[in-house]
């Protein structure tokens, strides 16, 4: 609590604008990051998945553990959708595949797609098996039994555990990670939007795993604030929001906003395809086209590799703090700004 405190003085302190005569500019040199190709899901390390997953999860999916029978949230989970990898995403099964064994697992009578899903002999426990795991990343997902009752003749036997279920939803949404500054004020103006669904605020762009505050705040991390935005294409675009982003924010300072400087504030819009990527150059380009900024849009165009979601206390942070100092007096009058000029895309 009392490095919250201090931080969140420290912050106060530094946005309003004190104290900060002393700051180099050699501190505000772009870094030209060494990215490095994320790490494919084969090539992780325990230590990695260890990280990355709960402990239970490891134990199934990485040890090969086998969670107890009746006990998976996904038993009896009979709404149309999409079975996924929890581990990597891996979409493996659909909900019409699914059947009532009264084995006490989630079972399915095939994969999604041929090639999703490996099989290798099990003779562990004294029994001739075979084990199924996700093509993708390794992960152990259960057995696989020919007694099907349906016409493969085949029985997926899945732990629960292994599995997240996607419902079927006729909004498809869509995602989109930007880093403008603090995270703090950035969420606020996002969550009003028509269209967007959800804003979660963390960490991405940098090497450390699952980042803590105080080590992003270092600037050390090459992790920058960001958030995640969840949106429905269908009824707000990603210009849409790259023009608020653009408007909220200075995109023609480098590695700083106001007085918030280091390599975690840099403006950074972070892409998942080349169509993403497109799009956030054509807007840059356009604005540089019609001089919109006195000076050069810098902000960065980097391939999106993980999202970190920041602590709990980060989120959702101007909605449940809002008396307080740095709220009424950064953020509100930003938010002010924001109500104005995009009127029509506030829910
Ligand atoms: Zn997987």
């Amino acid at each position: 609590m009392l490095y919250m405190r201090q931080l969140f003085y420290a912050i106060l302190f530094l946005c309003l604008g004190f104290g900060v005569a002393g700051q180099a500019l050699s501190a505000l040199q772009f870094v030209t990051k060494n990215k490095t190709a994320m790490k494919s899901d084969e090539e992780k390390t325990n230590e990695t998945w260890k990280k990355m997953l709960t402990p239970k999860q490891y134990y199934i999916l990485r040890e090969k553990g086998t969670e107890a029978p009746y006990s998976g949230e996904l038993l009896m989970q009979k709404d149309e959708g999409l079975y996924r990898c929890v581990a990597c995403g891996n979409e493996l099964f659909s909900s019409e595949a699914k059947f009532d064994s009264h084995c006490g697992w989630p079972s399915f009578d095939k994969e999604i797609k041929a090639g999703k899903i490996t099989i290798a002999a099990d003779t562990s426990l004294g029994m001739q098996r075979t084990e199924i795991m996700c093509a993708n990343c390794g992960g152990h997902l259960g057995h696989l039994f020919t007694d099907g009752p349906t016409n493969t003749g085949m029985r997926y036997c899945v732990n629960s555990v292994s599995l997240t279920f996607e419902p079927k939803n006729n909004e498809m949404l869509d995602t989109l990670v930007l880093g403008a500054g603090c995270f703090w004020c950035v969420e606020a103006f996002f969550q009003r939007l028509k269209g967007v669904v959800s804003v979660s605020s963390g960490y991405a762009g940098g090497e450390v795993e699952n980042p803590s505050y105080e080590q992003v705040c270092s600037g050390t991390t090459g992790h920058a604030e960001v958030i995640r935005i969840a949106y429905n294409p269908a009824i707000i675009t990603m210009e849409t929001l790259l023009e608020v982003f653009f408007e909220m924010h200075d995109p023609t300072t480098v590695n700083r906003q106001g007085n918030d400087v280091g390599t975690q504030y840099r403006s950074v819009i972070f892409y998942k395809n080349d169509e993403e990527k497109k799009v956030a150059e054509q807007i840059i380009a356009a604005y540089t086209l019609q001089q919109k900024f006195d000076r050069l849009i810098v902000t960065t165009l980097e391939p999106f590799v993980l999202f970190y979601k920041a602590e709990d206390y980060h989120q959702n942070y101007y909605n449940e703090n809002g008396n307080q100092p740095y709220c009424k007096l950064i953020i509100m009058p930003k938010l002010r700004k924001f109500e104005k000029l995009f009127a029509d895309d506030i829910n």
